[in-house]
């Protein structure tokens, strides 16, 4: 195996072992850790029909993580995708309304973010031994809702870690805050902040690069990583599922080997997209990558003009999950159309982190021609779930909505007729509410429970563990802050004083 080392895009720092990237999530010139090369698929497509998901993940992820053994992978591999996932096929490709859609929502917390934070908490604590770290690792996130969750899931009672999430307290569909405020676990910790995501992430972004502050942990034994979308032990176990997708097609016969296919991905931090580009870069059939928007259109912008803006109103949808202006790995493909320039990519994100915008030159603009950037309002939103309910019998989440919508004006405008697709990124249980009411306004003054058990009667989808679980669930955090206060949160937490 010829080894994998992974570098910041903004150059600093010199390389690093996958192992140690992913222990400590962003570079320390705060730029991300990009692979050095992007390794070929290991496979020959015609192989891909014949391979579990375990088995999939085994093939890609030992090209990216070189120095894992092979004895470390396949554990940390099959403690995540267990039954945990309430479907032996992990990430199944079902056929709706003449597109492909791509359910990964079927882990603990019914969200796509279960994929990669059901195996990070392992990826992460046997980084740790590889690396002979004595400290306890404090995993520090920001979420937009789904991230939370799935990190508290993940690392709820994992020997060795501690978790602390920091959520927008009014920007979370409250089956996502009932799922957070209500997450056992002695080592985990949540916050509600008196801001939006993007808050909560700069808050989050700047402890990370506070040298002061890690040296005062160090000094009580801990320190930080990462579970956020940043992190290549994210980013990596992502690329997995489009590989493993692109077999099932080929199994169920819904396209032949080597057959060229597009990707439509809802997309807010631009994790699970990249994620499917590097799947392209491996060598996957993909033609078009479709990066859907929400109202908080910066990428449709970014794509059709070069210009990234964040400089607009943040607007509260009911895609929360996509709510996002800062879409942080975009930076990955930022430094990679800028010919692995990490001058090019730190001054450009210096421009942001200033004036909140920056444009990228022609040259680089050009290079992004695998990708096209489209959105759909709250309006579309609402009526391609009502539109699939109707036609197909299938609900979907108002994320995969935005998504399925925008494949649809895709293929209208260029009448690209590959086949498509879709990211599935939540289950529509954990968003009753928007779901119901797009579907039918009569059920509009029910409570989220109730709607969950109508959902269930209207698509004969029995209501997942996940939700049944929370229904009863006592309250076990309350800790609110204000976005200036998120450091001293983290202090109190870990007993430390400031
Ligand atoms: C996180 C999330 C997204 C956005 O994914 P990114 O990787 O951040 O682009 C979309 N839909 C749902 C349901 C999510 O939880």
């Amino acid at each position: 195996m010829r080894e994998l080392l992974y570098e910041s895009t903004r150059g600093a720092g010199g390389k690093v072992t996958a192992s140690q990237a992913i222990l400590k999530g962003l570079a320390e010139d705060g730029g991300l850790f990009v692979p050095e090369r992007i390794p070929e698929l290991p496979f020959q497509l015609e192989e891909l029909s014949g391979l579990s998901y375990q088995e999939t993940a085994y093939g890609i992820m030992k090209e990216f993580l070189t120095d894992f053994t092979e004895e470390e992978l396949r554990d940390c591999i099959d403690r995540a995708y267990d039954d945990k996932f309430d479907t032996k096929e992990i990430a199944p490709v079902k056929e709706a309304d003449g597109s492909y859609y791509l359910e990964l929502f079927h882990g603990a917390t019914i969200a796509f973010k279960d994929m990669a934070l059901s195996i990070l908490p392992y990826l992460m604590v046997t980084s740790a031994r590889k690396n002979r770290i004595k400290n306890e690792i404090v995993i520090l996130t920001a979420t937009s809702g789904d991230t939370g969750k799935a990190a508290l899931a993940g690392f709820a009672d994992v020997p060795g870690t501690k978790i602390i999430v920091f959520y927008p307290r009014d920007g979370v569909s409250p089956i996502q805050k009932k799922q957070m405020v209500t997450q056992k676990g002695e080592n985990t910790f949540v916050v509600g902040i008196h801001g939006n995501f993007d808050d909560a992430q700069s808050g989050v972004k700047a402890m990370f690069g506070d040298r002061k502050l890690a040296e005062e942990l160090a000094g009580r034994g801990y320190q930080f990583s990462s579970a956020n979308s940043i992190n290549i032990g994210r980013l990596v176990p992502q690329v997995v599922y489009y590989v493993y997708a692109y077999g099932q097609m080929m199994k169920k016969g819904m396209i032949s080997a080597g057959e060229e296919i597009n990707v439509t991905v809802p997309t807010g931090n631009f994790g699970n997209i990249l994620a499917a580009y590097y799947a392209k870069l491996m060598g996957l059939p993909i033609g078009k990558l479709i990066c859907a928007s929400n109202e908080n259109k910066v990428l449709y912008d970014f794509f059709r003009t070069g210009v990234y803006d964040r400089n607009r109103e943040f607007i509260l949808t009911s895609s929360p999950s996509m709510d996002i202006l800062i879409s942080s790995n975009l930076e990955r493909l930022i430094y990679r159309i800028a010919g692995e320039n990490a001058g090019k990519d730190a001054s450009l994100m210096k421009a942001l982190s200033e004036t909140g915008r920056y444009e990228i030159s022609g040259e680089m603009k050009a290079a992004l021609a695998d990708f096209r950037g489209s959105y759909a309002d709250e309006k579309e939103t609402a009526e391609e779930i009502r539109r699939v309910y109707r036609q197909a019998g299938y609900v979907i989440d108002p994320h995969t909505a935005v998504a399925s919508c925008v494949c649809r004006k895709y293929r209208e405008e260029t009448g690209d007729g590959r086949k498509m697709l879709i990211a599935s990124t939540a289950s529509p249980y954990k968003f009753t509410r928007s779901v119901m009411d797009a579907i039918d306004g009569q059920y509009h003054d029910r409570e989220d429970f109730e709607l969950a058990d109508i959902l269930s009667e209207i698509s004969g989808v029995p209501v997942p563990a996940a939700i049944e679980e929370i229904r009863t669930a006592p309250v076990l955090h309350t800790a609110t802050c204000e976005t200036g206060q998120m450091e001293e949160a983290v202090k109190q937490f870990l007993g430390i004083r400031a």
